[in-house]
């Protein structure tokens, strides 16, 4: 098994790699990632809320012609002391040690937010967005790709309303970020290169992309992050989450996902299954 390492340099046997960075944990209610769970029944009127405890991932990719390619940045290193509000931090809290921030995980494989050449953002929840600051001033970080809807949705929520965190979306965490700058793609897809596309996958944000990345012996792993949250989502049947922007496109798009899963045979990955995620293999380990 390869271990993903910058030490070893870019590869140039003209292969693909993907990492699994690991960001901790995020616990909260089940009926957030899956609606109504728990209903209360006629014989069971008053069926209580259930915890849970749910992984926050990212992924870092070697690709032989893009360079290193980062998807998503985890949660702002200041998340449970300063950065979220306090009701976020009871209704979702963040377990996690320092070893688990996106710069501590790159420099386990020798790498720093200034080596990574190209930053995705899957969307700009809270726990998808938080680590942007890494990239203030980096060449990555003044082309951010991110789908304009998303874009749009964000500077809509947080300045018409005026809040500091809205629909999940902190404005600290990428509002007057010296140096960060967007690049926004629009429609159904964006061709990366002829192994790697991202695809727009909305419903549970307006901008909600994944990405998909063909592996020379691990197959096509399509990444529909919080398109589902979890199997329990994804199905059959669809099942909604309550962290949602429109449920429509929500189911809309997991049947998309299907029909490229089938297309592709691939391997879907969720942004927060916990029983997937104790079968990864997590960085320094990659795919390849
Ligand atoms: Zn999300």
């Amino acid at each position: 098994m390869r271990v993903h390492s910058a030490k070893q340099g870019l590869c140039n046997d003209r292969q693909n790699y993907i990492s699994i960075l690991s960001h901790g944990f995020i616990e909260n209610d089940v009926a957030l990632n899956v609606l109504l769970h728990n209903q209360a029944t006629a014989d069971e009127p008053n069926r209580a809320a259930q915890w849970h405890r749910v992984p926050s991932i990212s992924l870092l990719i070697e690709h032989p012609r893009l360079g290193w390619v980062q998807v998503d940045t985890g949660s702002h290193r200041d998340a449970m002391t300063t950065r979220w509000p306090e009701d976020v931090r009871r209704m979702n809290p963040l377990i996690r040690s320092e070893a688990d921030l996106l710069e501590n995980r790159l420099a386990e494989l020798g790498l720093k937010p200034s080596d990574i050449d190209l930053l995705i953002l899957t969307h700009l929840h809270i726990d998808h967005a938080g680590g942007l600051d890494n990239f203030c001033h980096s060449r990555t970080g003044g082309q951010v790709i991110v789908h304009e809807l998303e874009l749009k949705q964000v500077l809509f929520d947080l300045y018409v309303h005026n809040d500091e965190l809205r629909n999940g979306y902190l404005r600290s965490d990428f509002i007057g970020l010296p140096g960060i700058s967007f690049e926004t793609f629009e429609g159904d897809s964006l061709e990366l290169a002829d192994d790697l596309r991202l695809i727009w996958l909305p419903g549970h944000t307006a901008g909600h992309t994944g990405v998909m990345l063909h592996l020379e012996n691990s197959g096509t792993i399509f990444y529909i992050c919080d398109a589902a949250n979890n199997r329990t989502n994804y199905g059959p049947p669809a099942r909604l989450s309550a962290i949602l922007h429109n449920s429509e496109q929500f189911l809309r798009s997991i049947e998309r996902a299907r029909w490229l899963e089938r297309r592709y045979n691939a391997t879907i990955l969720f942004g927060h299954d916990m029983a997937q995620y104790n079968t990864l293999r997590l960085a320094p380990q990659c795919y390849d």
